[in-house]
């Protein structure tokens, strides 16, 4: 069964996200691990956990994504916003294993001026430090747009960080529709090549979990703006194409569009319906 949910609030705990996700008709969900910009994480209710776990085998809500705050930059410049990023992410993982077994997503970062060269080796620095063997959870890389100078806008960049990184078996890719869109990648008219370009540069055995969102801006804008599904430049038929591609059929997807519960449950309810969907991709007519 297709694994679909959106991001969800973590304000209300764990069992809380587990009974929002369940009411919109999701059987994953995503989280911050703390206020998204970055501030200090509250302090994790083992109980709430525990209540959350019981909740979620009960109704089959399967793997969840964690996301690190977006500001976290663990390529920066400054030695000591590379030592907080660090600090944060040691953390998040930390908690995680309260919760193991799931996936905890983070952006590569921005160059910031340093090139990207120096940024992908910043980078994997980062995760050389973090991924340990008693890690249960598995860290996942977002594809980026490539806004600024932000790293991951090409698979080679994703590629290159985890060619460096010496714990490969604990580290994935998280693929965010309106970002390799807006990165140059067609998705839309050429869903097959793309996959088999992540294929091929990365290995999609590597992709871990989907991020689907629509996008305000044409391809390759480098933007990075989601809109709601359907009312984008992607479309419905081409996010239905790719939830329901069977190369993907079992990893976690989640909705990060501009919504509150009832459209997050709407979206979800359209995404999941198969019939809608033509026989033939557009590339081969
Ligand atoms: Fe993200
Ligand atoms: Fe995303
Ligand atoms: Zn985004």
């Amino acid at each position: 069964m297709l694994k679909i949910g959106c991001h969800l609030s973590s304000a209300g705990g764990f069992l809380h996200m587990g009974q929002e996700a369940v009411s919109i008709g999701a059987n994953t969900f995503q989280f911050f691990t703390r206020n998204p910009r970055g501030s200090r994480a509250k302090e994790l209710d083992v109980r709430d956990v525990e209540a959350y776990l019981a909740f979620a085998k009960e109704h089959g809500i399967g793997t969840i994504v964690a996301h690190a705050p977006y500001t976290l930059n663990a390529c920066s410049a400054d030695e000591r916003v590379r030592e907080f990023a660090h600090q944060t992410l040691c953390d998040d993982l930390k908690r995680m294993e309260y919760l193991p077994g799931n996936l905890y997503n983070f952006h590569p970062g921005s160059h910031v001026g340093q090139g990207i060269e120096r940024g992908i080796a910043l980078i994997a620095e980062q995760l050389n430090r973090i991924l340990t063997p008693e890690l249960h959870t598995t860290v996942l890389l977002e594809t980026m747009s490539g806004k600024g100078s932000e790293v991951g806008g090409r698979f080679e960049e994703l590629a290159e960080i985890i060619e460096r990184v010496e714990r490969k078996e604990k580290l994935g890719v998280c693929l965010d529709t309106c970002h390799v869109y807006d990165a140059g990648y067609d998705i839309v008219g050429h869903l097959e090549e793309v996959l088999s370009e992540f294929d091929r540069v990365i290995g999609l055995r590597r992709l871990r979990a989907v991020h689907v969102n629509d996008s305000k801006n044409p391809i390759g804008s480098h933007k990075d703006r989601h809109e709601k599904i359907g009312e984008g430049f992607l479309g419905l038929e081409a996010l239905r194409r790719i939830v329901h591609h069977p190369l993907l059929a079992d990893l976690p997807f989640c909705l990060e569009t501009p919504n509150e519960l009832p459209g997050y449950a709407a979206e979800i309810r359209l995404l999941r319906e198969e019939d809608a969907i033509p026989c033939a991709s557009p590339e081969t007519h």
